[in-house]
């Protein structure tokens, strides 16, 4: 999968590359769907969610640049694929989920793999997670109509942003957004994407 679908697709950064060959994806998808687990396509997770196509987790953990010292903040935990990913890359991860079963399925299976490094909040992640701010990363699994504000002040001086920007039958558009010393803002377009939608209520 690592060959041909991140390497092979244009993903180079060696620490990525590793990550995605160490973290076991069909351990974050129901045993009848484990034989897919390394197909590059989205795979149901229940809740009518989905766990990312391994490309674009590879994708998004490149674009957001995490160091091994990184403190680094994701939306939508979904299965805790990309979660685990993270975890491997940077020092610390917090992750939130709006939906509680998903939130505590991905707890409980990151627990049996020994991501110690990650951490699981039941919540709406659009305002982010106070507490642990400011994060030198923020990946953002779901799509909006634009980067929540709660999200930028988060991010720590140099920080980069990753988060798909557009409606829900809209183009969506990968976004990086990096936070200057001088408080402002820069935004790159880094391409297409698809992802279910940012929602702000919790079930
Ligand atoms: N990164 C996940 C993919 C998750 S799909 C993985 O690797 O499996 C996007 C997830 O975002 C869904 O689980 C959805 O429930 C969640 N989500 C949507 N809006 C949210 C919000 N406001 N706060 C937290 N999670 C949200």
């Amino acid at each position: 999968m690592v060959r041909r679908h991140i390497r092979g697709r244009g993903i180079s950064d060696p620490r990525v590359l590793e990550a995605m060959a160490a973290v076991p994806r069909e351990a974050f998808v129901a045993a009848t769907l484990e034989r897919r687990a390394y197909a590059d396509g989205p795979l149901p997770i229940g809740e009518g969610q989905t766990i990312s196509q391994p490309y674009v987790v590879a994708w998004m953990a490149e674009a957001a640049e995490v160091a091994a010292r990184d403190r680094v903040l994701e939306v939508g935990t979904g299965s805790g694929y990309a979660a685990a990913v993270l975890g491997r890359l940077a020092e610390a991860v917090y992750t939130v989920e709006r939906h509680a079963v998903l939130a505590e399925t991905a707890a409980g299976r990151l627990r049996k793999l020994g991501c110690d490094n990650v951490q699981v909040r039941h919540g709406d992640g659009s305002g982010g997670w106070r507490e642990h701010a400011p994060y030198d990363a923020i990946v953002v699994a779901a799509a909006g109509p634009g980067v929540p504000g709660a999200l930028r002040e988060q991010l720590n001086t140099g920080g980069r942003l990753v988060m798909p920007v557009g409606g829900r039958w809209a183009t969506q558009r990968l976004v990086r957004e990096r936070r200057l010393g001088a408080g402002g803002f820069t935004c790159e377009e880094l391409g297409a994407v698809r992802f279910v939608p940012l929602v702000d209520d919790v079930c």
